[in-house]
């Protein structure tokens, strides 16, 4: 397996990974997505809100509020010895606000939360949450935990998270093609091995000239089956290679205590027989209707 970067700012990361079946990048992906633990408020005590927004309304604007996330200081609540319901500083941090509007009517922002460990701020302070009239005030205490995007999707790491194949073809004019990809760049497409290798699909096919050069279904057959490029967007609370890194390390985790369980054959206590109940088939059922009811058949009987 080899990992190569092709591109890396503030928040997103692009990067190769090769030697590996799309099972595996699926894998992958979906630990960044559902997995690596960001921080978001969870719970939210009053003191004011005489706000038009209703306090529920409110807090869920403010559980989806991004912050930034200092994951070596704090632990996943379930995981913490606290054992206590709002948790304990090893895994909360406290995010505060009191604000009242005097003479004029004023938009209240992320920024107005005063975070008492400055490690765990919003990450941007202009997103609006509500509107005040003169005389009108807020004031919360709000607790932010480590969290998993499974459980909820304001944990989720990630705002974009998706992978693709890349493409060889074979190249009929190396000239002409060396010069399209000096002014596309070389993460786009590169020469490798007298085959251009095509990395990112829809950015090679909309320069014009490239695609003058290689048609659409020379790229499609080509797809490599085990290079993939990913392309993975922060929403600010982690830098993009950290989410990378903590899902590796994730997931190599998850695959040794599988292999563990393989090794020791203790994977059958964790896998119960599915049945599939007998189905009238006078009857029809339709998706998520429950489970199948015994006594309803035992009374048309
Ligand atoms: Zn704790």
């Amino acid at each position: 397996m080899k990992t190569k970067i092709v591109s890396l700012n503030e928040d997103t990361i692009r990067f190769l990974l090769d030697g590996v079946n799309a099972a595996f990048a699926n894998s992958l992906r979906r630990t960044m997505v559902a997995e690596v633990p960001i921080m978001t408020v969870d719970d939210i005590f009053y003191f004011d809100n005489s706000s038009i927004v209703p306090d529920e309304v409110l807090a869920h604007r403010i559980g989806l509020v991004p912050l930034k996330t200092n994951l070596d200081n704090y632990v996943l609540p379930e995981e913490c010895d606290c054992e206590a319901e709002l948790g304990c500083p090893k895994c909360r941090a406290v995010l505060t606000m009191d604000i009242e509007a005097k003479d004029d009517t004023m938009t209240v922002y992320s920024g107005d939360m005063v975070p008492e460990d400055p490690s765990i701020a919003p990450v941007s302070k202009r997103i609006p949450l509500a509107k005040l009239a003169p005389g009108q005030a807020i004031k919360f205490e709000a607790y932010a935990q480590l969290g998993q995007g499974k459980v909820h999707a304001k944990w989720s790491p990630v705002s974009m998270c998706v992978y693709q194949n890349v493409a060889f073809v074979d190249v009929e004019d190396e000239a002409a093609t060396k010069k399209c990809l000096d002014t596309c760049g070389d993460d786009v497409a590169v020469l490798e091995g007298g085959m251009l290798k095509v990395i990112d699909i829809q950015d090679f096919e909309r320069c014009s000239h490239c695609r003058e050069l290689v048609s659409h279904e020379e790229i499609m057959s080509g797809l490599k089956q085990d290079e993939f490029l990913f392309t993975v967007e922060s929403n600010g609370g982690l830098p993009p290679e950290r989410i990378v890194k903590e899902a590796v390390k994730m997931l190599k985790q998850k695959l040794s205590v599988l292999g563990g369980k393989i090794e020791a054959d203790e994977l059958h206590d964790e896998i119960s027989d599915f049945e599939l109940p007998e189905i009238d088939e006078g009857k029809l059922y339709s998706v998520g209707s429950g489970d199948y009811d015994e006594a309803e058949e035992g009374d048309k009987e």
